[in-house]
């Protein structure tokens, strides 16, 4: 207990110059800002935290591996954050409203066991980000200005379930293989009728029961409720093989987003991915041509969780009223977001069509 407390509440400070030292993405390393010294992040050598789901099933917060963390509360959008920097201004990392540091409260949370920290730096998600905002078709000329403020992108690292068990399932159920029959059939040709056949393809069922097991790995469930703020499937495509041990190191430098959808939740999610995994596997072992499924009964056991944290860079900005969002993915670099039109840009290039449209005309009816 007293070890896992350490590890999440040191900050580390530069030994040369006293300044927080911050997580250098792509690296294993945390690094001062101002005289470039660099530390190694020591990686645990015990490799991820997986633990068994039942404790903590039925009772939260006792746990060694629980602890407290200083969260904030955005009252505009409802994002739970944890700030690890002192920025000079806080704001939503979603809306961008302001948050106020006096209302930071501690909060109970399950330690992660394990984070794929980013891989490159803040600069590179807006070179990203301006490359694409310029490539966009129609955009108001204000969005490029707002959406290009730095101070609006940030890396924000979103909390995910992951979930491992034994599954083993009993069903009933029919194969069905395909055969062919000729049927005949009437047809004129030349005003008279003949007989002709054509092919028809037929299914015989047999009925079947049988038992499927194997290890489910990694189930991945999104753990924070993103109502407002979706994450696009488009960008939700991580490697999870490139998970490394948890350490807060990784988190200076970043905002941090607690899970808001419990456990008990996550695990409902994980298990119907497990029955719908069974159905798969079980229509795998009735083989045939096609199958059906009458009855399956699933068990999983030496169920095991993790809660990890993925990186995003999120820039948010409001734009006549309304609020925008652009993702991109930390680890791969793929973008996506939901933009504003120009209503007068697609009216003036529709108006630039018609006329050409109209001038062409002129022109063929001239000859
Ligand atoms: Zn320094
Ligand atoms: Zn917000």
């Amino acid at each position: 207990m007293q070890e896992e407390k350490a590890v999440s509440e040191q900050k580390k400070s530069c030994v040369n110059c006293g300044a927080e030292l911050k997580y250098k993405p792509g690296t294993t390393t945390i690094t001062c800002e101002y005289c470039n010294h660099q530390e190694t992040i020591v990686q645990d050598q015990n490799g991820f935290k997986e633990l068994a789901l039942k404790p903590y099933l039925t009772e939260m917060g006792s746990q060694s591996h629980s602890e407290e963390i200083m969260m904030l509360h955005c009252k505009n959008c409802g994002a739970n954050q944890h700030i690890e920097e002192n920025y000079k201004s806080l704001h939503c990392v979603y809306c961008t409203m302001p948050l106020i540091i006096e209302d930071a409260y501690k909060e109970d949370w399950i330690l992660p066991g394990a984070i794929l920290p980013f891989q490159f730096d803040q600069k590179k998600s807006h070179q990203i980000f301006s490359k694409w905002v310029k490539g966009l078709w129609f955009a108001p000329n204000n969005l490029k200005k707002a959406a290009l403020d730095p101070q609006n992108t940030k890396g924000l690292y979103l909390p995910y379930w992951t979930f491992d068990a034994q599954l083993y399932a009993d069903y009933t159920g029919k194969r069905g293989d395909y055969y062919y029959v000729n049927v005949p059939y009437k047809a004129t040709v030349n005003g008279k009728t003949v007989t002709r056949t054509r092919q028809e393809r037929r299914t015989r069922w047999t009925s079947t029961r049988g038992n499927i097991s194997g290890f489910v790995d990694d189930t991945l469930i999104k753990a924070s409720h993103q109502r407002k703020n979706h994450i696009p499937t488009k960008i939700s495509n991580w490697n999870l093989k490139a998970l490394q041990p948890f350490n807060s190191s990784f988190l200076a430098g970043f905002v941090t987003e607690k899970y808001t959808i419990p456990l008990k939740d996550g695990h409902l999610s994980s298990t119907k991915e497990a029955e719908h995994i069974a159905k798969l596997w079980a229509k795998r072992d009735i083989g045939g041509d096609t199958q059906r499924i009458n009855s399956i009964q699933m068990r999983l056991t030496d169920e095991t969780f993790k809660h990890i944290l993925l990186p995003v860079y999120i820039s948010a900005y409001q734009y006549s009223g309304k609020k925008y969002n652009f993702f991109i993915n930390g680890q791969t670099g793929a973008i996506s977001g939901k933009r504003p039109y120009s209503f007068w840009k697609i009216f003036f290039f529709i108006l630039l069509i018609l006329i050409v449209v109209a001038l062409l005309f002129w022109l063929s009816e001239k000859k």
